[in-house]
């Protein structure tokens, strides 16, 4: 099982921010408000993200470690129409099976007012103090995989990389906090946007993730077609130049790579901008989650469209009236 274990490592853990953004999602999973990213080494030496969800009974510990144990479905009809960010209790299984694992969480039902602190190695369990919520620390990934840790780029690439993970969830949730430390120093503070209207908490998480002059240099989207739901952020052509790397699709919440979106956006600016440049976007789609399959790749960064030609159709369409509309 520890062999299986590490073979799913090496599907979903390639580098420290792959170990961010698993925990990242289960932080978010359990409901989390507020969520602080603490890394040392570039991740390398450290991963800790604590959060104030719900946290995890006593009981279930030892639980959240073992392979294809998950919380979060109970039979197949819901994993058509999954929700949450993992359903498949592979990830911390995984991770512990390449580094040292330290889950610490006090569940907000718990009748003991206590924390519990689980060691993944050997498995002593040991009372903690902390607020509900969990926090889950993964010390010297690939420890024991060598061959594997010296894949490894430099710890500035790698903390780029984690930085870049928090950012893709951050801006999917604009409700959520998030803070992110390196060696002791504040890297990164996104406040919740909570107390603002819906628009202006996107665009705000946008600024703050992105940088205001990215707002400034683009065009707000906005498109519905049946039980599709279309918004963001797009470029304006002339402020296309050299900004490739801010690509953000997101389907249902979820941070996606996805041709037909990648492909639909391409389409739209065929005409202003020549086949020149990979524009730049955050796009943010709803779907009926039975019309996409996002089971299809062990991180869920693809998925499948049951009518892609639909897709294609309502976003080249809503940014193609973005690009026509000039900016008020
Ligand atoms: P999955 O997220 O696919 O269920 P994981 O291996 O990521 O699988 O997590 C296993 C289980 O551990 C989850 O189903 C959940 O019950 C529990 N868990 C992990 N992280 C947290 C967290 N931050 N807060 C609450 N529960 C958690
Ligand atoms: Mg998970």
């Amino acid at each position: 099982d520890d062999l299986i274990s590490q073979i799913a490592a090496g599907e979903v853990v390639e580098r420290p921010a792959s170990v961010v953004r698993e925990l990242v999602d289960n932080a978010l999973d359990a409901g989390a408000r507020h969520v602080t990213v603490r890394l040392a080494g570039g991740g390398i030496r450290l991963v800790a993200v604590e959060d104030d969800g719900v946290g995890i009974p006593r009981e279930e510990l030892p639980l959240a470690l073992q392979r294809h144990a998950t919380s979060k479905i109970r039979d197949l009809d819901e994993l058509e129409a999954v929700a949450t960010m993992g359903f498949r209790g592979e990830a911390l299984a995984a991770i512990a099976s390449v580094a040292e694992v330290t889950l610490t969480s006090r569940s907000a039902e718990a009748t003991d007012g206590c924390a519990w602190t689980l060691e993944a190695a050997s498995g002593e369990l040991r009372p903690a103090a902390r607020p509900v919520g969990t926090t889950v620390e993964v010390r010297e990934l690939f420890f024991r995989t060598p061959a594997r840790r010296k894949f490894l780029k430099s710890e500035a690439t790698e903390l780029a990389h984690c930085i870049e993970a928090v950012r893709r969830h951050a801006l999917a949730r604009p409700e959520v906090a998030f803070a992110i430390w390196h060696e002791g120093r504040l890297l990164h503070h996104w406040p919740a946007t909570t107390a603002l209207v819906p628009e202006l908490a996107w665009s705000r998480r946008v600024a703050d993730a992105l940088g205001d002059e990215f707002v400034e240099a683009t065009l707000p989207v906005q498109a519905e077609a049946g039980p599709l739901r279309l918004r963001g952020l797009i470029v304006q052509p002339q402020a296309a130049r050299g900004r490739a790397d801010r690509q953000f699709a997101y389907v249902n919440g979820r941070y996606v790579r996805d041709k037909v979106i990648a492909h639909a956006v391409r389409s739209a600016y065929d005409d202003v901008l020549h086949g020149q440049l990979q524009p730049a976007y955050v796009l943010w789609l709803q779907i009926d989650p039975r019309a996409v399959d996002v089971n299809v790749h062990p991180t869920k960064i693809e998925v499948r469209f049951r009518d892609a030609g639909a897709v294609h159709q309502v976003v080249q369409h809503a940014l193609e009236q973005a690009l026509a509309r000039p900016r008020a």
